[in-house]
């Protein structure tokens, strides 16, 4: 399965090579920031793409020049078929990584192993148990945290993504550093972003400036600042001879849509051309129907806006996620 030289470009010449397959809109957690208290509603299975349905998708994506794929959720590895759909994935040629809570993660080390998987990203808002615990409405800091220690000891490239909250994690900022001193780890801020359902307001926010504020503040010189990679959404750094490096999201304070080649497609089957959008494209019926999903791929990019999903302030943001227009995150898939 190759490409033969096809690209999927945007009105704004943008290239988008990357596609994020939501496997699921559960979650085995209840994250505060991400899913509402209420948590969304179950629907019947036949509405979620089924193991072939993705794998088809997949390859018409990798057909149409997608040469990296993520598979994220709600949580990925709740999947029954997950192993499956990793495995299968895994032969296309795509770099695969995966977004996890951590909380399964050892079930699925030997497939990680056995499949070469390189990197993987797990989230983690706290190195305080009872903290995790209360942010994540679950009981799992013991699990997660064997978990990231077991991918550190089978030489997993490991990325811990936290969204920092005002008031709740963002002291931790520094023993987060702390962490990457001895553990060659990527720890990652993220930028509290509007969904669905998570209360956003920027105020319980920090921004990226605000956290190197503070950083340079503590650290000095010892900051010292790392190349990005192309279309990176990270600004990515270390301390002097610490072992492993961070990085921060910004995706609300400076958002990275000049470079976007992010496609996210959601465990239902439709096409969101950006995070922030409203609109979404059903390809899932139309691969039912026997009709060729490639045209509709290629239209929900063209039609792309240059910017955070057309919506230039943070008002217009805010207004977005409180009146219900877009999902909530696990229904997007991070
Ligand atoms: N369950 C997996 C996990 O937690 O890593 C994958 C799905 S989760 C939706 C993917 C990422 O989105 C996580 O790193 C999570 O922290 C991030 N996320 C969720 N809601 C967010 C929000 N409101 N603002 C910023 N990041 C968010
Ligand atoms: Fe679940 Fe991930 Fe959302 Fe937390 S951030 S509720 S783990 S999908």
């Amino acid at each position: 399965m190759e490409s033969e030289g096809k690209q999927i470009t945007d009105q704004f010449g943008r290239v988008h090579n990357y596609l994020r397959i939501s496997l699921t809109e559960r979650c085995n957690l209840r994250c505060f920031y991400c899913m509402p208290e209420e948590g969304i509603a179950l629907r019947p299975r036949s509405v979620f793409m089924n193991k072939k349905e993705i794998i088809d998708v997949a390859k018409t994506f990798v057909s149409l020049g997608v040469t990296k794929i993520r598979l994220t959720g709600g949580e990925p590895l709740v999947r029954i078929d997950a192993k499956e759909i990793i495995q299968a994935l895994s032969e296309l040629p795509v770099e695969l990584a995966i977004t996890t809570n951590g909380v399964l993660v050892d079930n699925f080390i030997d497939t990680f192993k056995s499949i070469g998987l390189k990197s993987i990203n797990v989230s983690l808002d706290s190195l305080q148990k009872e903290k995790l615990n209360r942010i994540t409405r679950r009981e799992y800091f013991d699990k997660i945290m064997s978990n990231i220690n077991l991918l550190i000891q089978n030489k997993f490239h490991v990325k811990l993504n936290a969204v920092l909250l005002r008031g709740v994690n963002d002291c931790e900022l520094f023993d987060f550093i702390e962490f990457t001193k001895k553990k060659n780890v990527h720890f990652r801020f993220i930028e509290f972003m509007p969904f669905n359902g998570n209360k956003w307001d920027w105020q319980k926010g920090v921004s990226f400036k605000e956290v190197m504020d503070r950083i340079d503040l503590q650290y000095g010189s010892s900051v010292l600042r790392l190349e990005d990679r192309k279309n990176d959404t990270a600004k990515n750094f270390m301390i002097k001879n610490y072992c492993g490096t961070f990085a921060v999201i910004s995706s609300v304070s400076n958002p990275f849509c000049d470079t976007c080649n992010r496609i996210r497609l959601t465990a239902d089957g439709k096409i969101k051309n950006c995070l922030f959008s409203n609109s979404e494209t059903d390809i899932l019926s139309a691969l039912r129907e026997g009709k060729d999903i490639q045209h509709l791929i290629l239209e929900t990019i063209n039609n792309k806006k240059s910017f955070r999903g057309g919506m230039d302030t943070f008002k217009q943001l805010a207004d977005s996620a409180h009146r219900n227009k877009n999902r909530t995150m696990v229904a997007i898939g991070g």
